[in-house]
Formats: C-alpha cells, structure tokens, sequence
C-alpha cells in the first residue's frame, strides 16, 4: 500500500472522477476525506463503503466555492483524520451557452467554482503543507483549456486558469517538498459528460485516436501516481489523459 495512513482530501468525490479517485487512494490505504455540495446520500455511501474494507473516511458538506467553508472543512477533517497530506481539487461544473447568450451568472458559477475552489482549498491546506515540508496537491483540469469549443468560454477560461495557478503554485511551494500538479482529461464518462455523448457520441470517437471515451479509472490511477512517492520530482505538470484526443488527428 503505497499511501498507507496518508490523509487525502477529494473536492467532488461523491460520484464520477472524484469517487473513482476516493477509491483508488483508500485502496492505497489513504484515509480520505469525500467532499460533496448535494449528494449526501452518494458521498455517505461511499465513505461506508470504504469503512466495510477495513478503511477510514468521511463524507463532509461543502460548496468549494465558499471560503470560509473550504477552510472549516479542513479543519474538520485535520480533528478527525489529521493534517490533509493529498489534495484533489476535483469539484468542477459546466454551464456551457454561447457567449452572446451567457448569463454573468453562469459566468461568475463556473469560475468560482472550477477556479475558485481550487483556490480556496489549496489555501485551506497549503500552509500545513509548507510547515510539514511535505504534501501533494493535484487539480483536474481539462483539455478544454487548450482545444476549445463553441458554448465553454467560462469553462475553458476556468481550466486555463487552473493550469497556470497550477504552475505558479508549483514553484512557491517546490522548495519544500509539496508538489502541485494537473491532471486534464478528455471525455471521460461520467455525469458530466452524458448529455454531449449521448447527443454526438459516435462522432465525438472520431476524433479520438483509441476510439473510446475514457473511464474514471483512466483518471484516478493517474491521480494515485501523483499523489504517491513514485512522482516525488514531477512539480508544475498538466498530464493529459484524453485517448490522444488533443493530438488532432481526426480520421474517419
Ligand atoms: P460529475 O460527474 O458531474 O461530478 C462532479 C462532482 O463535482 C460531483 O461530485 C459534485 O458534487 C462536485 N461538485 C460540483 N460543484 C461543486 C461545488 N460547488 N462544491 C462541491 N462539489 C461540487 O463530473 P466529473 O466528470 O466527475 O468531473 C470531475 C472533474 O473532472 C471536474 O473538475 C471536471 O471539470 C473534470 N473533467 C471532466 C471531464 C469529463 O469528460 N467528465 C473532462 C475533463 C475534465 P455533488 O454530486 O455533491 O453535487
């Protein structure tokens, strides 16, 4: 067990990426701390879960979005678990429309929570970290940050945002021993995703050159990487995981 006794924290693990990751770092034997906005009744599940296998978790309440809520759950999960050495900013949302038609609301949403929340949590743990010399803070990202399409102007804005927090936090932090890194998946299936696969899924596969969408899994075990001491000298990466989708070769 490469994590054994190591407390992560999981923004959005109570179902599709983020509950694949939960997963995969009790497994690891992580005690993990499952952050959830409205699916109590999921993120519950799943510590239970985790529990019946012999791990520790916890399932907590919080919208990433509220800073001052980022920081009381950490420090609820500090009481219960320990100081929080794995960081996933995981939480993320969409509101996808064209621009001419974008609501400041669904603006200021999805930055405030795909940006924001990376931002509030990486606060909330990051100056333990420093203190501890030790930590690893991991941000999913997406490739839409750099292979853009109509209608996500705040979503891409957001992923790009996160990649460049994610390298500049890199190099404050690097020097003692906390590493920040990315993560940006394709299309993964999930939740998320459903809508734009079941509308254009066959077509969507052209482009991506394994001709299939990606798992949770696909991500998680990335994550498990990152988060684990075999990626002690990577600091300041996005690695993406997309299938070769962002090669750019459609074929037929
Ligand atoms: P998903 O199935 O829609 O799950 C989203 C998760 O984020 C849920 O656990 C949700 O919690 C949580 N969440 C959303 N807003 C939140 C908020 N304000 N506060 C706290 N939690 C919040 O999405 P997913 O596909 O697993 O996405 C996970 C991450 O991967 C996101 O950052 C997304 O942008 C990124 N990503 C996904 C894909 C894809 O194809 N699926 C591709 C690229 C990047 P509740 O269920 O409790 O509301």
């Amino acid at each position: 067990m490469r994590l054994k006794d190591k407390v992560a924290l999981v923004t959005g693990g109570s179902r599709g990426i983020g509950k694949a990751v939960a997963q995969g770092l009790a497994g690891e034997g992580a005690k993990v701390a499952i952050i959830y906005k409205g699916s109590k009744e999921a993120a519950e599940a799943l510590a239970g879960e985790i529990i019946s296998q012999g791990g520790q978790a916890l399932a907590l309440q919080a919208d990433v979005a509220d800073y001052n809520r980022a920081k009381a759950v950490v420090e609820e999960v500090e009481k219960a678990l320990g100081p929080v050495d794995i960081l996933v900013n995981n939480a993320g949302m969409i509101h996808d429309d064209l621009f001419v038609r974008l609501e400041p609301e669904q603006w200021n949403q999805v930055l405030q929570t795909n940006l924001g929340g990376t931002f509030n949590f990486c606060h909330a743990v990051a100056f333990s970290m420093l203190r501890r010399r030790a930590g690893r803070i991991i941000n999913v990202s997406s490739v839409a940050a750099d292979y853009v399409n109509p209608g996500q102007t705040n979503y891409s804005a957001s992923k790009g945002a996160v990649n460049s927090f994610t390298r500049s936090l890199a190099v404050e932090l690097a020097s003692r021993g906390v590493t920040v890194n990315a993560v940006a998946p394709g299309f993964i299936e999930t939740d998320m995703s459903a809508a734009v696969r079941n509308k254009a899924g066959d077509l969507i596969k052209k482009f991506i050159p394994m001709r299939r969408f990606g798992q949770p899994e696909d991500i998680a075990k990335v994550v498990l990487f990152l988060a684990g001491p075999d990626s002690s000298y990577i600091t300041g990466q996005v690695i993406t995981i997309d299938g070769g989708l962002s090669l750019g070769a459609a074929s037929g």
